[in-house]
Protein backbone atom coordinates (compact mmCIF):
# COMPACT_ATOMS: atom_id res chain seq x y z
CA UNK A 1 0.00 0.00 0.00
CA UNK A 2 3.00 2.51 0.83
CA UNK A 3 5.79 3.13 -1.15
CA UNK A 4 8.16 1.60 0.87
CA UNK A 5 12.51 2.21 0.58
CA UNK A 6 12.97 -1.51 -0.93
CA UNK A 7 16.02 -1.72 1.51
CA UNK A 8 17.53 1.05 3.49
CA UNK A 9 20.97 2.66 1.63
CA UNK A 10 22.88 4.04 4.98
CA UNK A 11 25.96 5.30 4.29
CA UNK A 12 28.85 6.53 6.00
CA UNK A 13 31.12 9.82 5.24
CA UNK A 14 34.59 8.44 4.91
CA UNK A 15 36.08 11.59 6.39
CA UNK A 16 33.56 12.80 8.66
CA UNK A 17 31.06 9.64 9.83
CA UNK A 18 28.42 11.52 9.33
CA UNK A 19 25.38 8.93 9.00
CA UNK A 20 23.33 9.68 5.49
CA UNK A 21 20.59 8.01 4.75
CA UNK A 22 20.19 7.38 0.65
CA UNK A 23 16.33 7.53 -0.01
CA UNK A 24 15.83 7.42 -3.74
CA UNK A 25 11.91 6.91 -3.13
CA UNK A 26 11.51 10.07 -1.63
CA UNK A 27 11.91 12.10 -4.66
CA UNK A 28 8.85 11.02 -5.79
CA UNK A 29 6.90 12.64 -3.38
CA UNK A 30 4.62 15.20 -4.60
CA UNK A 31 5.17 18.81 -2.72
CA UNK A 32 1.49 19.06 -2.10
CA UNK A 33 -1.28 16.81 -2.29
CA UNK A 34 -3.41 17.56 -5.81
CA UNK A 35 -6.28 18.73 -4.12
CA UNK A 36 -8.03 18.51 -1.31
CA UNK A 37 -6.18 17.87 2.47
CA UNK A 38 -5.82 14.25 2.71
CA UNK A 39 -5.65 14.87 6.85
CA UNK A 40 -9.45 16.28 7.42
CA UNK A 41 -11.73 13.43 7.71
CA UNK A 42 -13.00 12.24 4.56
CA UNK A 43 -9.52 12.82 3.29
CA UNK A 44 -7.25 10.09 1.68
CA UNK A 45 -5.47 9.51 4.80
CA UNK A 46 -8.14 10.21 7.51
CA UNK A 47 -11.52 8.41 6.26
CA UNK A 48 -13.44 8.10 9.46
CA UNK A 49 -13.78 11.21 12.21
CA UNK A 50 -10.92 11.21 14.65
CA UNK A 51 -9.29 13.55 17.01
CA UNK A 52 -5.64 11.85 17.40
CA UNK A 53 -4.51 9.34 15.24
CA UNK A 54 -0.65 8.02 14.31
CA UNK A 55 -0.66 6.54 10.71
CA UNK A 56 2.16 4.87 8.47
CA UNK A 57 4.21 7.45 6.61
CA UNK A 58 3.19 6.79 3.03
CA UNK A 59 6.70 7.95 1.91
CA UNK A 60 8.87 6.88 4.36
CA UNK A 61 12.69 7.63 4.29
CA UNK A 62 13.52 4.26 6.32
CA UNK A 63 11.96 0.81 5.58
CA UNK A 64 10.01 -1.80 7.89
CA UNK A 65 7.07 0.40 9.20
CA UNK A 66 9.36 2.86 11.24
CA UNK A 67 8.33 6.20 10.12
CA UNK A 68 4.58 7.67 11.13
CA UNK A 69 2.53 10.76 10.89
CA UNK A 70 0.75 11.69 13.78
CA UNK A 71 -2.72 13.62 13.45
CA UNK A 72 -2.84 15.90 15.96
CA UNK A 73 -7.03 17.22 15.25
CA UNK A 74 -9.41 16.79 13.64
CA UNK A 75 -9.21 20.91 12.42
CA UNK A 76 -7.40 21.79 9.50
CA UNK A 77 -6.87 25.04 11.01
CA UNK A 78 -5.85 24.37 14.31
CA UNK A 79 -2.38 24.27 16.27
CA UNK A 80 0.14 22.92 18.78
CA UNK A 81 -0.78 25.95 20.57
CA UNK A 82 -4.27 26.07 19.87
CA UNK A 83 -5.62 22.58 20.69
CA UNK A 84 -8.03 22.68 23.83
CA UNK A 85 -6.30 20.39 26.90
CA UNK A 86 -8.57 17.51 26.29
CA UNK A 87 -7.42 17.10 22.74
CA UNK A 88 -3.65 17.99 24.17
CA UNK A 89 -3.86 15.42 26.57
CA UNK A 90 -4.92 12.50 24.00
CA UNK A 91 -1.90 13.75 21.53
CA UNK A 92 0.57 13.04 24.81
CA UNK A 93 -1.64 9.87 25.58
CA UNK A 94 -1.35 8.67 21.59
CA UNK A 95 2.87 9.84 21.99
CA UNK A 96 3.45 7.94 24.94
CA UNK A 97 1.14 4.94 23.34
CA UNK A 98 3.92 5.04 19.98
CA UNK A 99 7.15 5.02 22.32
CA UNK A 100 6.15 2.52 23.85
CA UNK A 101 4.33 0.37 21.11
CA UNK A 102 7.73 1.25 18.40
CA UNK A 103 10.22 0.76 21.53
CA UNK A 104 9.42 -2.52 22.14
CA UNK A 105 10.44 -3.82 18.72
CA UNK A 106 13.64 -5.69 19.04
CA UNK A 107 14.37 -3.69 15.57
CA UNK A 108 14.29 -0.34 17.32
CA UNK A 109 16.69 1.63 19.67
CA UNK A 110 15.54 4.89 19.52
CA UNK A 111 11.87 6.28 19.05
CA UNK A 112 12.09 9.92 17.52
CA UNK A 113 8.86 12.23 17.95
CA UNK A 114 8.97 15.30 15.75
CA UNK A 115 7.03 18.67 14.24
CA UNK A 116 8.37 20.57 11.50
CA UNK A 117 5.42 23.51 11.51
CA UNK A 118 5.13 26.22 8.44
CA UNK A 119 6.52 25.90 5.05
CA UNK A 120 9.71 27.58 5.84
CA UNK A 121 10.41 24.53 7.68
CA UNK A 122 9.79 21.79 5.12
CA UNK A 123 6.32 21.51 5.70
CA UNK A 124 3.94 20.05 2.64
CA UNK A 125 0.66 20.14 4.53
CA UNK A 126 -0.92 22.78 6.74
CA UNK A 127 -3.03 20.33 8.51
CA UNK A 128 -1.39 19.99 12.17
CA UNK A 129 0.34 16.83 12.47
CA UNK A 130 3.87 15.88 13.51
CA UNK A 131 6.06 12.51 12.78
CA UNK A 132 7.65 9.67 14.33
CA UNK A 133 10.75 7.70 13.32
CA UNK A 134 11.86 4.63 14.86
CA UNK A 135 15.77 4.07 14.60
CA UNK A 136 17.46 0.91 14.82
CA UNK A 137 20.29 2.51 16.69
CA UNK A 138 20.48 5.73 18.71
CA UNK A 139 21.88 8.43 16.54
CA UNK A 140 24.52 10.64 17.08
CA UNK A 141 22.92 13.60 18.79
CA UNK A 142 21.00 12.40 20.98
CA UNK A 143 23.98 9.75 21.58
CA UNK A 144 26.14 12.76 22.61
CA UNK A 145 23.54 14.56 24.84
CA UNK A 146 22.89 11.06 26.38
CA UNK A 147 26.79 10.67 27.07
CA UNK A 148 27.06 14.62 28.36
CA UNK A 149 24.48 13.75 30.78
CA UNK A 150 22.02 16.37 29.90
CA UNK A 151 19.86 18.05 32.10
CA UNK A 152 17.76 21.42 32.81
CA UNK A 153 19.78 24.29 33.27
CA UNK A 154 17.39 25.92 36.36
CA UNK A 155 19.83 28.21 38.02
CA UNK A 156 20.35 30.94 35.61
CA UNK A 157 19.09 34.07 33.77
CA UNK A 158 17.65 32.23 30.52
CA UNK A 159 14.40 31.03 32.23
CA UNK A 160 11.35 31.90 30.49
CA UNK A 161 8.97 29.86 33.06
CA UNK A 162 9.10 27.44 35.46
CA UNK A 163 5.57 25.70 36.41
CA UNK A 164 3.99 22.76 37.65
CA UNK A 165 7.00 20.58 37.94
CA UNK A 166 8.31 21.89 34.17
CA UNK A 167 10.99 24.65 33.23
CA UNK A 168 11.24 26.36 29.81
CA UNK A 169 14.96 27.91 28.86
CA UNK A 170 16.74 29.29 26.25
CA UNK A 171 19.86 27.33 25.39
CA UNK A 172 23.06 29.00 25.81
CA UNK A 173 24.98 27.99 23.34
CA UNK A 174 21.97 27.30 20.20
CA UNK A 175 23.18 27.78 16.25
CA UNK A 176 19.33 29.01 16.00
CA UNK A 177 17.93 32.63 16.47
CA UNK A 178 15.40 31.12 18.63
CA UNK A 179 15.87 28.12 20.64
CA UNK A 180 13.88 26.47 23.52
CA UNK A 181 14.46 23.74 25.68
CA UNK A 182 11.13 22.04 28.03
CA UNK A 183 11.83 19.75 30.55
CA UNK A 184 10.42 18.33 34.01
CA UNK A 185 12.75 19.72 36.67
CA UNK A 186 12.52 15.65 38.40
CA UNK A 187 14.67 13.24 36.16
CA UNK A 188 11.68 11.30 34.06
CA UNK A 189 13.22 9.11 31.41
CA UNK A 190 11.04 9.10 28.66
CA UNK A 191 6.93 10.21 28.24
CA UNK A 192 5.79 6.80 29.25
CA UNK A 193 7.24 6.95 32.68
CA UNK A 194 4.81 10.74 32.87
CA UNK A 195 1.64 10.46 35.08
CA UNK A 196 -1.49 11.61 33.94
CA UNK A 197 -1.09 14.87 36.57
CA UNK A 198 2.63 14.64 34.70
CA UNK A 199 1.44 15.02 31.50
CA UNK A 200 -0.88 18.03 32.03
CA UNK A 201 1.40 19.99 33.58
CA UNK A 202 3.78 19.10 30.33
CA UNK A 203 0.80 20.03 27.74
CA UNK A 204 -0.09 23.20 29.47
CA UNK A 205 4.09 24.28 29.15
CA UNK A 206 4.12 23.20 25.78
CA UNK A 207 1.20 25.38 24.94
CA UNK A 208 1.99 27.92 27.16
CA UNK A 209 5.50 28.52 25.43
CA UNK A 210 4.09 27.90 21.56
CA UNK A 211 1.87 31.05 22.88
CA UNK A 212 4.52 32.92 23.89
CA UNK A 213 6.57 32.34 20.75
CA UNK A 214 3.68 33.45 18.56
CA UNK A 215 3.17 36.44 20.51
CA UNK A 216 6.50 37.70 20.41
CA UNK A 217 6.36 37.43 16.84
CA UNK A 218 2.56 38.44 16.53
CA UNK A 219 1.89 35.44 14.21
CA UNK A 220 2.62 31.65 13.76
CA UNK A 221 5.89 30.76 13.76
CA UNK A 222 7.74 28.34 11.43
CA UNK A 223 9.07 26.09 14.38
CA UNK A 224 11.02 22.89 14.44
CA UNK A 225 10.55 20.73 17.65
CA UNK A 226 11.60 17.06 18.37
CA UNK A 227 11.43 15.37 21.65
CA UNK A 228 15.05 13.67 23.30
CA UNK A 229 13.59 10.60 25.41
CA UNK A 230 15.16 7.52 26.80
CA UNK A 231 16.73 4.92 23.98
CA UNK A 232 14.33 1.73 24.07
CA UNK A 233 17.55 -0.73 23.69
CA UNK A 234 17.12 -3.85 25.20
CA UNK A 235 18.98 -4.34 28.87
CA UNK A 236 21.36 -6.58 27.28
CA UNK A 237 22.25 -3.63 25.10
CA UNK A 238 22.06 -0.94 27.50
CA UNK A 239 25.98 -0.72 27.86
CA UNK A 240 26.05 0.51 24.52
CA UNK A 241 24.71 3.75 25.53
CA UNK A 242 26.72 6.26 27.87
CA UNK A 243 24.46 8.08 30.59
CA UNK A 244 21.62 5.80 29.46
CA UNK A 245 20.83 5.45 33.02
CA UNK A 246 20.59 9.50 33.82
CA UNK A 247 17.99 10.14 30.85
CA UNK A 248 16.26 12.90 31.09
CA UNK A 249 13.32 14.19 29.09
CA UNK A 250 13.73 17.02 27.15
CA UNK A 251 11.50 18.83 24.08
CA UNK A 252 13.46 21.24 21.90
CA UNK A 253 12.19 23.76 20.09
CA UNK A 254 13.96 26.23 17.24
CA UNK A 255 12.94 28.39 14.80
CA UNK A 256 15.24 29.65 11.72
CA UNK A 257 13.21 33.34 12.17
CA UNK A 258 15.67 35.97 13.89
CA UNK A 259 12.76 38.57 13.42
CA UNK A 260 9.15 38.08 12.25
CA UNK A 261 9.19 36.84 8.48
CA UNK A 262 13.15 37.52 9.05
CA UNK A 263 14.80 33.80 7.79
CA UNK A 264 18.01 33.30 9.37
CA UNK A 265 19.85 30.91 7.20
CA UNK A 266 23.16 28.69 7.98
CA UNK A 267 25.46 29.92 5.75
CA UNK A 268 28.41 29.08 4.20
CA UNK A 269 30.90 29.74 7.19
CA UNK A 270 28.73 28.02 9.91
CA UNK A 271 28.07 24.80 7.55
CA UNK A 272 32.05 25.10 6.52
CA UNK A 273 33.24 25.38 10.41
CA UNK A 274 30.30 23.43 12.39
CA UNK A 275 31.02 27.27 14.14
CA UNK A 276 27.70 29.28 14.15
CA UNK A 277 27.27 33.38 14.39
CA UNK A 278 23.77 34.02 16.35
CA UNK A 279 22.41 37.55 16.13
CA UNK A 280 20.26 36.71 18.71
CA UNK A 281 21.27 37.19 22.70
CA UNK A 282 19.73 33.97 24.58
CA UNK A 283 19.34 36.01 27.56
CA UNK A 284 17.29 38.87 25.91
CA UNK A 285 15.43 36.42 24.01
CA UNK A 286 14.60 34.54 27.47
CA UNK A 287 13.53 37.83 29.06
CA UNK A 288 11.32 38.71 25.87
CA UNK A 289 9.43 35.41 26.05
CA UNK A 290 9.16 35.05 29.45
CA UNK A 291 7.63 39.09 29.25
CA UNK A 292 4.94 37.59 26.09
ZN1 LIG B 1 -6.91 19.15 6.82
Amino acid sequence: MHEQPAASDVRIDAWLGTLVHVVASRQNRPNLPPTSCPFCVGGLEAGESYTVKSIPNRWPPMPDDRCEVVLYANDHDARLSTLTPHNMAELIDVWAQRTSMLGARDDVSYVLIFENAGREVGATIDHPHGQIYAFDHVPDRPRRRLAAGWRPDTTTNRIIVDRDGWVATVPSASPYPLAIEIAPTERTPDLVSLSATQRQSFGAILQDVLQRIERLHGEPTPTMMWFNQRPTLSAERSAEIVGLSDAWLNVEIVSPWRAPGVLRYIAAAEVATNEYFNPVVPEDLAERLAQA
